[in-house]
């Protein structure tokens, strides 16, 4: 079988990224492959293809290996070169439905972006990626996909020697914000043209014809942005470190780095353990977002206008809107959430009034329970608030709400604990508990008994960590 890549990236956008061998895994070994995913691409292969193809043990023919350039602002912190460090993106493969993917391995060796880095990832953080992207992929999030996470046979070098692996991840493409800023801090106008060109004619083709194309292309990327963290929002995710580099023009969720799910229900959750001043907590991330997307609107201030004054008066016109857009995200995923049928005046109050009235009650059983309130009632050390506001809510309801909320509520997310352990089963030699996880997290709309609570007292304070 030949996998039938379509490299436009590379042809495209010359300057814009470095031609790189993957390192070769010496003994390669699927972990997990998705044969859904491969599917959906069109593509056919043996084991051995696979296993090799994903690890870097070969390179596939047709594929270019490269490592893209970008910049991006870390915790707030500009670094002019970042860049794929640890990635090599093989190439573009068309699939059936016509719809362009990025084929890209990460922890597949050293590139010149590397810095101090050894290229390498365990495979703890690539199952860790490969789990919840696809968890997020069946809760109706965009996101990257997993195709595969392949042994190298190679150990590597962290607290402790760990069994290395690669992920091959697709995506709608990997383009970031920090794409942008790695060419705008360079003074490099025309590279940053080319790329919002590229971008606009691959993930927004109908804004070709604009009179205006890169105005509305930042409201475009506002718009998507604005929808998929509301939907993070609505699932209780953390994605953990949104920094520039980690955002994507098209909208997917990209690099599952410290990401885990908020149990107890507690606006400045923070799990990283680099996040030392909750930046990027639960209830800041639309702040984030709106943060970031202003760093790439000044990417694209001199494509606005050449009167800088009034390219400054155009994108914070687009700017000022964020917030409003957000909270309207926001609030169709709340409607949806509560079994809201229709619009009423009072549901962002009925929405704001179940999370005053929350207390610590488990952010993802609430919603899945809500219509029951005898198996409700112990997610809450306090019910006090909760008996004033659901009768608000049933009148609001109405009919057939059980329903729609099992409809929009997941009963099963990733739970702390269970990924965990399912990792460092894995990492033992032991993949059965990630199996029956992964099983369970990809039709998270199924009630299935071990994979509803959270975690037990006496786990956690949960941390988690990222570069790993
Ligand atoms: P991240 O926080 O995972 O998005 O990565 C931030 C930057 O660090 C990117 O430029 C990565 O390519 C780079 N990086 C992360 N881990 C490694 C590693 N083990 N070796 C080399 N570069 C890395
Ligand atoms: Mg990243």
């Amino acid at each position: 079988m030949t996998i039938a890549f379509d490299n436009t990236y590379v042809r495209d956008l010359p300057g814009t990224y470095l031609r790189q061998a993957p390192d070769v895994a010496p003994a390669p070994r699927l972990l997990v492959l998705n044969r859904g995913l491969l599917a959906d691409l069109g593509l056919a292969m043996t084991e051995a293809e696979a296993a090799a193809w994903f690890s870097g043990a070969s390179v596939p023919p047709g594929a270019e290996p490269v490592a893209l350039a970008y910049a991006g602002h870390q915790f707030g912190g500009f670094s002019p070169q970042l860049g794929d460090g640890r990635a090599h993106l093989l190439g573009e493969v068309l699939g059936p439905d016509g719809r362009r993917w990025d084929i890209q391995l990460k922890g597949s060796g050293r590139t010149s972006f590397s810095r101090g880095g050894d290229g390498k990832a365990a495979v703890g953080p690539m199952l860790r990626e490969y789990l919840i992207s696809e968890a997020m992929h069946a809760l109706g999030v965009p996101t990257t996909r997993s195709l595969a996470v392949v042994a190298t046979g190679e150990d590597v070098a962290r607290e402790a020697w760990l069994p290395g692996a690669v992920v091959a991840r697709v995506a709608a493409s990997h383009i970031r914000v920090g794409t942008f800023q790695f060419f705008s801090a360079r003074g490099d106008q025309a590279q940053v043209r080319a790329v919002a060109d590229y971008a606009i004619a691959r993930h927004y083709p109908e804004l070709l014809a604009a009179e205006a194309p890169y105005l509305v292309f930042l409201d475009a990327v506002i718009e998507r942005q604005a929808r998929l963290v509301a939907s993070w929002m609505g699932l209780g995710f953390i994605h953990g470190v949104m920094n520039t580099d980690n955002m994507a023009v098209s909208g997917e969720t990209i690099d599952y780095g410290p990401c885990a799910f908020m149990e107890g229900y507690a606006p400045g959750t923070v799990f990283s353990s680099i996040d030392r001043t909750g930046r990027y907590a639960y209830a800041n991330q639309p702040l984030i977002m709106g943060w970031n997307l202003a760093r790439l609107a000044e990417t694209l201030l001199p494509l606005f206008d050449v009167d800088g004054d009034r390219a400054v008066d155009l994108a914070n016109g687009r700017l000022d809107r964020i917030a409003a857009r957000y909270r309207e995200a926001w609030l169709a995923v709340m409607r949806r959430k509560l079994g809201l049928v229709g619009e009423d005046a009072g549901d962002a109050a009925l929405a704001d009034d179940l999370m005053a009235a929350m207390g610590g009650a488990d952010w993802t059983l609430t919603f899945r329970r809500l219509g029951d309130e005898a198996a409700l009632r112990p997610l809450f050390d306090d019910f006090t608030a909760m008996e004033a506001w659901l009768p608000r809510w049933r009148a609001r309801a109405g009919d057939g709400v059980e329903a729609r909320l099992s409809a929009a509520n997941p009963a099963v997310i990733p739970r702390n604990h269970q990924v965990e352990a399912a990792l460092e089963a894995a990492t033992a030699g032991d993949m059965a508990p990630f199996d029956a996880l992964l099983a369970a997290v990809q039709e998270p709309f199924v009630e299935r008994d071990g994979f509803m609570l959270p975690a037990p007292t006496g786990f956690g304070p949960y941390v988690t960590y990222c570069g790993t």
